[in-house]
């Protein structure tokens, strides 16, 4: 396990699973299959990777640092980055599946008990999992599913179960639940700072393509890319207005980011005049 420098509650672990797999074979007589020499080369290499799209990709951005300052803030609370592989995608909720098979991950953990929380406002500690590699490479025609910006995405989600904030509530169209909206919301203006394509709605359609298979996922429409008609839309601003009001220190320091797609600017200059 590794401690992420910049916000220390942020912790990137695949050793923990890599040498279970390799006691595992142990255990099978098979050491020599997977030897913990191996294991550990393994997680240092993943580990060694996303702190590495932490600090150089996601932390060069104005939108990245705030969001790592707002986590920060969360302390005591933790962030917890693993491999997705430790997933059991044998799941028989086809929504569930379909997540855990294509996507990133994240849930809240109740300290107290342990257990998992997927969601509910109760403040928890966070975990992610997430392997770079199904996401690589960057393609522009997968808005939104590069592996810095699914890794801030799912960043986001954390940062709502270790404020307490998340929510489960659905919404009746293309951004499908209030969670979603605002990870895409942020992860939106990450990626009008870093020159990708904005995402438009939750679900992309599946292509077998690569060994992990791709997630194309729409685009936000043009007229919709200019902040203010963004925010007449559907009830984005109630939405945008709730995020403030949710993270007010967090949504202040996104508000100065000067870039083409940035609904929060728009949303307090709007209520400026
Ligand atoms: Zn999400």
């Amino acid at each position: 396990m590794k401690v992420f420098a910049d916000s220390d509650n942020i912790k990137v672990d695949a050793t923990t699973q890599m040498r279970e797999s390799a006691r595992y074979f142990a255990s099978i007589g098979m050491r020599d299959l997977y030897p913990e020499s191996q294991a550990d080369a393994d997680a240092d290499e993943y580990e060694n990777k996303v702190l590495n799209i932490m600090k150089e990709q996601i932390g060069r951005t104005q939108t990245g640092r705030a969001l790592f300052t707002a986590i920060a803030a969360t302390k005591p609370r933790t962030m917890l980055i693993s491999p997705q592989s430790r997933l059991d995608t044998t799941s028989s909720d086809p929504d569930l599946k379909y997540r855990l098979e294509l996507n990133a991950f994240t849930a809240g953990v109740n300290f107290a008990t342990g257990g998992p929380i997927t969601c509910g406002p109760v403040v928890a500690n966070a975990v992610i999992l997430f392997s770079p590699e199904m996401f690589e490479p960057e393609s522009a025609q997968d808005a939104g599913q590069s592996a810095r910006e699914t890794l801030l995405h799912e960043m986001v989600h954390g940062l709502r179960h270790m404020t307490g904030k998340d929510s489960c509530q659905m919404l009746n169209n293309e951004f499908f639940s209030v969670e979603e909206f605002i990870a895409m919301l942020v992860t939106n203006i990450f990626a009008s700072e870093i020159g990708r394509p904005l995402r438009g709605g939750y679900k992309g359609m599946f292509v077998k393509q690569g060994p992990y298979g791709r997630n194309v996922t729409q685009r936000l429409p043009d007229a919709l890319q200019d902040p203010k008609e963004f925010l007449k839309y559907k009830n984005c601003a109630d939405l945008v207005s709730r995020f403030v009001s949710e993270h007010p220190t967090f949504a202040g320091a996104l508000m100065d980011i000067r870039v083409p797609f940035n609904p929060i600017e728009e949303w307090f200059f709007g209520r400026r005049n």
